[in-house]
């Protein structure tokens, strides 16, 4: 399976990290090695002295597919999640800069913790599903797909243009505003409305 990553996905998040506003979907990949096993810790990497979070909903794609139609792509999910994007926001900022690919700032072991998954036919709406991350207790990000630039089917026509989806593939549908730096002892618990689907700690 691959993970694949919508970037800049709410207006709010793109401003703060000064990027435009994008006029298509931006997205990159991570390896299925980029998993954070349940259960288990998440342990700062040594080569970042920055690494952010990003809560995000993540849908799993269920049947294989190229070029989907939009108006078919409801077809090829049916389960949702959260999931935390760890960035490694030094070297992503250092890759920009010269124009490299992003690769060691994203894709790197164990930067994609995904929770239990939800069906989604259980929602009323696809496009007014609430998620929040906290840390410590505390809330750090709150988000909505009703906010997202991109909707789900969106995302599945424009990246099954490039890129055939296959059972089981992820998508991380991006993170609203509120990303920020994690410490070793952080405590994560990201859930979708009320419901607690992920839970880790930093060390
Ligand atoms: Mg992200």
């Amino acid at each position: 399976m691959k993970i694949i990553c919508i970037g800049r996905n709410y207006i709010a998040h793109a401003k703060e990290l000064n990027n435009p506003v994008p006029v298509q979907p931006v997205f990159f990949m991570k390896p299925d090695t980029a998993l954070l096993p349940p259960h288990n810790p998440f342990f700062y990497p040594a080569f970042s002295k920055d690494i952010h979070y990003e809560a995000e909903l993540v849908i799993k794609i269920n049947k294989n597919g190229r070029h989907i139609a939009e108006k078919f792509a409801h077809k090829y999910y049916d389960e949702i999640s959260v999931g935390i994007d760890f960035t490694a926001r030094d070297l992503q900022a250092s890759c920009k800069q010269k124009g490299l690919p992003w690769e060691i700032a994203k894709a790197f072991d164990f930067s994609a913790p995904v929770g239990n998954f939800l069906n989604i036919n259980d929602f009323e709406n696809k496009q007014n599903i609430p998620f929040s991350l906290k840390i410590n207790q505390e809330i750090r990000q709150e988000g909505n797909s009703k906010n997202m630039i991109f909707s789900f089917d969106q995302i599945i026509a424009y990246v099954s243009q490039f890129v055939t989806l296959r059972s089981g593939d992820l998508i991380f549908t991006g993170t609203p505003e509120g990303v920020g730096p994690t410490q070793i002892e952080d405590h994560f618990e990201v859930f979708v409305g009320t419901e607690k689907l992920l839970e880790f700690n930093v060390k």
